[in-house]
């Protein structure tokens, strides 16, 4: 039997074995950089800045240093700040909230569906008011939110879109690429995204030529010309070694992306081959029509969790809770005044989600060790 092997250390997740496998070409693409001698904003960022933004059905593409400064940036080229509400969801990474305080705007949850665990479209136009400015759909895990109903409630009210799409690159919904229904699209290169870098990095894609033109100006200081600066704004730039590592990867996206998809479509089976899920209560991750899911996670429901977490464990094999504390409940967010109950949904999924090892390297021996350990936990 497997899981008699105490040699078994499965990661959530690594880049050891994708980068041995690119080793030479990551290589040459340092060399190309150290040769060319420039760092910032050359041909490097321009390139992936057009790939990306070909690859997710807009017109232009912006680099900039983070997912995070990407939501930051495209909130402010929208206009929206002091004053101004912004809808969104409390089961997400803190970066979306935040970027909308930044900005000195209020973040306004609304609770997310149990389904997909992404925001539920059906209760966000009871919280819209005459200060709501925006919603920033969060698509979570690289489950696509369902943008017809966001698009459609945004229309009606007069509200910009900021798509969260930072775990979702080539996500796509009714067969169009998440980050294409917005006023803008904000990805994230941060490692451990299903287009990592070795650093941070980020870039945000528009249809819209002036939304796009603020964004570059706002990622160089607000300076159209060197030294002479129009706007306030930030030093916010990817620079050209990481966009020459990403050049790279992004060859593999689409490959990555379906072994990701086959790699789930494995877990799905063993575990409804191996564990009565109902009689069990485990919830699987759900690919709904609508939807063309990239599982950045994979993603398991149940209410024995922290249980189940510390017995893979002492199997070796790793597993994330992602995310522990809901965003309403932050310390940070104790002045929005919210409470223990004010988003169910949202609440239960921080105490029983856990995602399981996730990343293309991963084999199909690790997801039947992970499965088998999971059984034998839920038939003790
Ligand atoms: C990673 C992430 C971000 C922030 O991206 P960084 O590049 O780490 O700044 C924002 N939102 C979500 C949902 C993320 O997962």
């Amino acid at each position: 039997m497997l899981l008699q092997n105490n040699q078994i250390n499965i990661p959530s997740f690594t880049l050891v074995r994708q980068n041995s496998m690119l080793e030479k070409e990551l290589l040459e693409c340092f060399l190309q950089v150290v040769n060319q001698g420039i760092f910032i904003l050359n041909e490097n960022v321009k390139v992936l800045e057009d790939k990306v933004s070909n690859f997710c059905q807009a017109n232009y593409g912006i680099g900039v240093a983070s997912g995070s400064d990407a939501l930051d940036l495209s909130l402010i080229a929208c206009g929206i700040g002091h004053g101004d509400e912004v809808i969104t969801t409390p089961f997400t990474f803190f970066a979306t909230a935040a970027a909308i305080s930044r900005v000195g705007a209020k973040p306004v949850f609304v609770d997310i569906d149990p389904k997909t665990w992404n925001i539920d479209v059906n209760l966000i136009e009871e919280k819209i008011t005459s200060k709501t400015k925006a919603i920033i759909p969060v698509h979570l895990f690289g489950c696509p939110v369902e943008m017809d109903a966001i698009m459609q409630i945004a229309k009606k009210n007069n509200l910009r879109v900021i798509e969260d799409a930072a775990q979702a690159i080539g996500a796509q919904y009714c067969g169009e690429k998440v980050g294409s229904f917005g006023d803008t699209g904000c990805f994230s290169f941060f490692p451990t995204k299903n287009l990592g870098a070795f650093g941070d990095g980020g870039m945000i894609v528009t249809k819209d030529s002036k939304i796009a033109e603020k964004i570059k100006l706002l990622r160089i200081h607000g300076a159209k010309n060197k030294y002479c600066h129009d706007v306030l704004g930030f030093n916010s730039r990817l620079d050209e070694l990481q966009a020459s590592i990403l050049n790279l990867k992004f060859k593999y996206i689409e490959l990555w992306t379906q072994r990701r998809r086959e790699l789930a479509i494995l877990y799905n089976n063993l575990f409804q081959e191996h564990i009565r899920t109902d009689r069990f209560s485990i919830k699987l991750p759900q690919e709904p029509d609508y939807a063309y899911h990239v599982y950045h996670q994979y993603t398991i429901q149940t209410k024995q969790r922290d249980e189940l977490q510390n017995h893979l464990k002492s199997y070796g094999i790793a597993s994330t809770v992602y995310y522990p504390i809901p965003l309403h409940l932050q310390k940070v967010y104790s002045s929005l005044g919210h409470h223990q109950g004010d988003f169910p949904v949202s609440e239960d999924a921080c105490n029983e989600v856990l995602s399981l090892p996730m990343f293309p390297e991963l084999t199909n021996e690790e997801v039947e060790i992970i499965v088998d350990a999971i059984t034998s936990f839920f038939t003790r």
